[in-house]
């Protein structure tokens, strides 16, 4: 039978199951993880206690009962907030905690008051959802597919949604009831939508973890770690794409390899080391001045790769030339003292019907034409 005491205990069995599902997630060191699985406890405690009215201390079975259920939202919501990179405490849903175990109180032992209990409670649940699905659909990072995200934000509507109807209709008085666990029609359906909270926030909180999870193994498959330039394989990928898309609306397209000059002498003389300095200093420069758009790409040792829409192969000549001067006229302050080096450049455009590889193949002839020439300049095919 659906009594409102089977609900609660079937609850916690889901908490249960959510702290086993959060722990298998424990060692991958995503923030807010510790949050989410303290909540979840703690909300078991909650719900247990809850589970104990008309047997145990009101202390224990309404306020305490109340209060942990209270924290265990809160601990989700701060969670969130450390997921997203968000390092402040939110210090006035604290205090609404505070306020609301106060109107707990004052509503258990000195006035009591079932009504005015729930609706405070309903109140303060109803505004910390509304402001979880805000903070997912606001603070979703840019480049992340939005579908988890948005999955908890309709989930904390929903709950948003239930807790708000339910403070709305106890504070008019349209529902009469004394206590929680009276089996009542309306209070069976709104603790049957208070059953689905811990699954839907568990299956949220494990959505994002896992898309944290897939960023980072996106990333170590196509970001070099030394540059933060694509890796080759990614940079052949995108710019594949790009070739193509091009090629359909017809704007030009053009590219640019780069090879730093006489690398080896700069590990030689300074150390491997001041080598790697170089390498990141020379991609963090070029990546500065490109465009939204453009794909930069580390395509082995010392060479590098830039693809630009929209632009020709002059355009592209007038870009990297201004960067050559730039590096030429100036030591960079971020390198070693006494270190400087050049790069030379081989540049073409894309031409009808033509392979990423062979748009390469011209652009490195170019290359190796401005190496033959003497080094640091600027050639095209
Ligand atoms: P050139 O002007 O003709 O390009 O001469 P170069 O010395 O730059 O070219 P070469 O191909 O002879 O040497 C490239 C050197 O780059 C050799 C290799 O040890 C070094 N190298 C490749 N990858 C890395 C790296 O990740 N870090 C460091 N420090 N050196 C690297
Ligand atoms: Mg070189
Ligand atoms: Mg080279």
């Amino acid at each position: 039978m659906l009594t409102p005491l089977t609900i609660l205990l079937v609850t916690v069995l889901s908490g249960a199951m959510a702290m086993a599902v959060l722990g298998s997630l424990w060692r991958e060191a995503i923030p807010g993880v510790g949050y989410w699985i303290t909540a979840n406890a703690v909300a078991i405690v909650a719900l247990l206690s809850f589970a104990l009215q008309g047997h145990a201390p009101r202390w224990l079975s309404f306020v305490a009962a109340n209060g942990l259920l209270a924290l265990a939202l809160l601990l989700v919501f701060e969670g969130c907030l450390r997921f997203l990179g968000h390092r402040a405490r939110p210090w006035p849903a604290y205090a609404a905690l505070v306020l609301v175990v106060l109107g707990i109180c004052y509503w258990t032992f000195i006035e009591p008051n079932f009504n005015a209990r729930v609706t405070v409670m309903s109140a303060y649940h109803a505004i910390l959802y509304g402001a979880l699905a805000v903070l997912m659909v606001r603070g979703r990072p840019a480049h992340r597919p939005r579908y988890n995200y948005y999955f908890l934000a309709a989930a904390a509507s929903l709950l948003c949604a239930g807790h708000g109807s339910r403070g709305i209709m106890y504070s008019f008085g349209a529902l009469m009831q004394t206590s929680l666990l009276q089996v009542s029609p309306s209070n069976v359906a709104f603790l049957a939508i208070g059953i689905l909270a811990p699954p839907f926030l568990a299956i949220g909180v494990v959505m994002l973890a896992h898309d944290r999870l897939a960023e980072r193994l996106e990333r170590l498959a196509n970001v070099d770690d030394l540059t933060g330039a694509l890796s080759r394989r990614a940079f052949l990928e995108i710019g594949d794409a790009l070739l193509n898309a091009s090629l359909r609306s017809g704007v030009p397209v053009a590219i640019a390899i780069v090879d730093i000059d006489s690398f080896k002498a700069v590990n030689d003389t300074h150390g491997h080391a001041a080598g790697d300095q170089v390498l990141a200093h020379f991609a963090t420069f070029v990546a500065r001045e490109l465009r939204v758009g453009d794909v930069f790409g580390r395509l082995g040792g010392e060479e590098f790769g830039v693809l630009c829409p929209t632009t020709t192969a002059a355009e592209a000549v007038v870009l990297l030339e201004r960067l050559r001067a730039q590096l030429t006229a100036s030591a960079p302050g971020e390198l070693p003292r006494g270190l400087r080096y050049t790069f030379s450049v081989g540049v073409d455009q894309m031409r009808r019907g033509e392979s990423l590889e062979q748009l390469m193949a011209r652009a490195d002839r170019a290359l190796y034409a401005a190496k033959a020439a003497g080094r640091n300049r600027v050639m095209v095919a």
